[in-house]
């Protein structure tokens, strides 16, 4: 396994792999969710791509950046054992030098839920998505369906970019009680660990009605809505039915429908999805 920092290396080394490259592009402290993506595309691709990357342009003034967990020691021993053959490590400095000036923005689908709660979080997104398939030139990306809205945005982008490339999208790992993985959830106390299992409770509870028959999204939106609310630890942030490709909130479900939320657990914002079908 080759570790890479700087930009050129990764082009040059890139020119030489004639085969299908799948790319796991992450900001690390994995988890198994993280090691999914890299399986999948272990699995689909002569050569593995992963990149270590805590983007600085998608965290907001006010958010994580600084405090976001990192342990790349471990992270590079996790990729060697699953058979990850080039690891891209590059410093904030060679990504965003002095005078960077140019954005990759999609519009509409990133005004609703994180483009609403975390302004610019998506910009940050596309733009070192976009430099990065520029670098690794993937055959296949892999993303989380954890993201759900990121997916969508991505694929967006691709699509209206005509970059060549296939994104591919991996179901959400999951702890023993539901909790979606998430390098986040390290800043949960204990308390807190337990509060956060009512995102994929209230989850769980839209899915139920839904298959009853349900299909009054207002009547699941606060079904779901009521059952947070009994949790003291949790926030909420938004809880929302919408329209699986365009994200506009739903009157009637209608399926593939997207139910997603971002819950405040004390300090930490976790999000989750599930699709109705
Ligand atoms: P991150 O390091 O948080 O930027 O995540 C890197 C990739 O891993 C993204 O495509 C995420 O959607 C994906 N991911 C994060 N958590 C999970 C999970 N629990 N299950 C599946 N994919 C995940």
């Amino acid at each position: 396994m080759r570790v890479i920092e700087k930009i050129d290396e990764m082009k040059q080394l890139r020119q030489q792999l004639t085969e299908a490259v799948g790319f796991v592009p992450t900001m690390g402290y994995f988890h198994d969710g993280h090691l999914a993506l890299v399986k999948r595309a272990r699995a689909e691709n002569r050569w593995v791509i992963v990149s270590i990357f805590v983007n600085p342009t998608q965290f907001g003034p006010q958010e994580d950046f600084n405090a976001y967990p990192r342990d790349p020691q471990r992270d590079l021993a996790l990729l060697e054992k699953e058979k990850a053959n080039i690891v891209f490590m590059p410093l904030a400095d060679e990504m965003y030098p002095a005078g960077f000036n140019s954005w990759v923005e999609v519009k509409k689908v990133t005004e609703r839920l994180e483009g609403a709660s975390r302004p610019g979080h998506l910009t940050g997104v596309t733009t070192v998505v976009a430099k990065l398939f520029n670098i690794v030139q993937p055959t296949r990306a892999y993303f989380g369906q954890k993201d759900a809205q990121q997916v969508i945005v991505v694929k967006k982008m691709v699509a209206d970019l005509n970059m060549n490339l296939e994104i591919v999208t991996v179901p959400t790992v999951r702890e023993p009680d539901g909790l979606a993985m998430s390098s986040r959830n390290t800043y949960l106390n204990p308390q807190q660990r337990q509060a956060a299992t009512v995102l994929y409770k209230s989850l769980n509870l839209a899915q139920q009605l839904w298959s009853q028959g349900e299909k009054d999204a207002q009547k699941i939106r606060q079904e779901m809505t009521q059952l947070i609310q009994k949790q003291p630890l949790a926030t909420i942030d938004y809880v929302s039915i919408a329209d699986a490709d365009t994200l506009d909130e739903l009157d009637t479900v209608r399926p593939p429908a997207l139910v997603s939320l971002a819950v405040r657990i004390g300090s930490t914002r976790l999000i989750d999805n599930i699709v109705l079908q």
